[in-house]
């Protein structure tokens, strides 16, 4: 039986043609610059972008990481929401290696910064406080693809403050396919973006810091003093490579399971389901207080697996077609007898 994993769109398995590419790729010393496939797939990647340059990371949390450490030196402060992966979910790095200190604030319901707190909490120019560096957003945000128009109010806001701006674009092909523009206009107002490539996209693991050449080069640096610095790492780029080529513009599917998906628990009355700003590939539902545990064993046996809790996200990706998302609809029903 086909295991439908709901739980996120990390859990993809390489096709064999991805296999196939990635074992046929040619490869060098990544840390001399030496590798080929590498070398393209950052050239293409910040063509496709619209950057300058481009650096191949192992994961978002790294590539998210670097970027922190190349706006920001000791004792400055980057201004990021509450519920924010860089504040939240990646170990506290950038206060832990690189003593940035943190400026969270709450983020509104559709993953935006208000503009008005980010003006309250900058610091002024005076030795009691942090050096306010940078602002760092998140596009998608649980999903929710962040406004066109917001991010040009955040550019100026950012701007007269002499603030850099950075974006953890970790599903920013999503909030692209969704708004129907280019990747390169979502990161046009920012300095600097970082991409999954092992998220909807497919790839079983590497992500991509983006931004000028000077800044490239400084991340670069840091990159080494974690680790990051692979050799042979073309075997990862051309996985990246056909990635960008082959699983954007299907995210579109995505979406629309998605919304398939978000429709047909709708109509089950024991459910709660979220209603959110631009939604892309997750839906936030919830289930009765006291089904926790006993629902997840009802679906584990009907092959689909969803998270552990009360309040659920579901997400959609490129290993769950149509009739996976009837699937798991008829295991939903079976569970609630309608
Ligand atoms: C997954 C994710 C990351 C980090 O990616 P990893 O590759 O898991 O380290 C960063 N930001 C957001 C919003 C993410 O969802």
């Amino acid at each position: 039986m086909k295991v439908i994993d709901l739980r996120s769109d990390t859990v993809t398995q390489p096709s064999q043609e991805l296999r196939r590419v990635m074992s046929e790729a040619v490869v060098g010393d990544d840390v001399y610059g030496e590798d080929p496939t590498i070398n393209r797939l950052e050239r293409q990647a910040a063509e496709m972008v619209g950057k300058e340059a481009a650096l191949f990371a192992a994961t978002g949390t790294q590539s998210n990481l670097m970027g922190l450490l190349a706006h920001c030196q000791r004792g400055d402060e980057y201004i990021v929401g509450q519920a924010a992966h860089t504040y939240r979910y990646e170990g506290g790095g950038a206060a832990v290696l690189g003593s940035i200190q943190p400026q969270p604030i709450e983020m509104e319901p559709d993953g935006t910064l208000k503009i008005s707190t980010i003006k309250n909490v900058v610091k002024p120019d005076d030795f009691h406080f942090a050096r306010t560096r940078l602002i760092c957003l998140e596009n998608t945000h649980n999903g929710m693809a962040l406004p066109m128009d917001y991010l040009t109010e955040v550019k100026r806001c950012a701007e007269s403050f002499g603030l850099a701006l950075h974006c953890d674009g970790a599903r920013i092909f999503n909030a692209a396919v969704k708004h129907q523009v280019a990747v390169k206009e979502l990161a046009a107002p920012f300095d600097s973006i970082s991409v999954c490539l092992s998220k909807g996209l497919g790839a079983p693991a590497g992500a991509l810091l983006f931004g000028s050449e000077l800044f490239i080069k400084e991340a670069r640096k840091w990159r080494k003093m974690l680790g990051g610095g692979m050799r042979q790492a073309g075997i990862l780029g051309a996985a990246g490579l056909f990635v960008l080529e082959h699983n954007v513009d299907r995210l579109a599917d995505d979406h629309e399971n998605r919304a398939t998906l978000q429709r047909g628990l709708s109509l089950i009355d024991e459910l709660t389901v979220e209603t959110l700003q631009n939604q892309t590939n997750m839906v936030f539902v919830s289930i009765p207080k006291g089904a926790d545990g006993h629902f997840q064993q009802h679906m584990k046996e009907q092959g689909v697996l969803v998270p552990e809790g009360t309040r659920l996200r579901l997400v959609t990706h490129l290993d769950i077609n149509a009739a996976d998302v009837q699937t798991v609809l008829s295991a939903f029903n079976n569970y609630f007898n309608t």
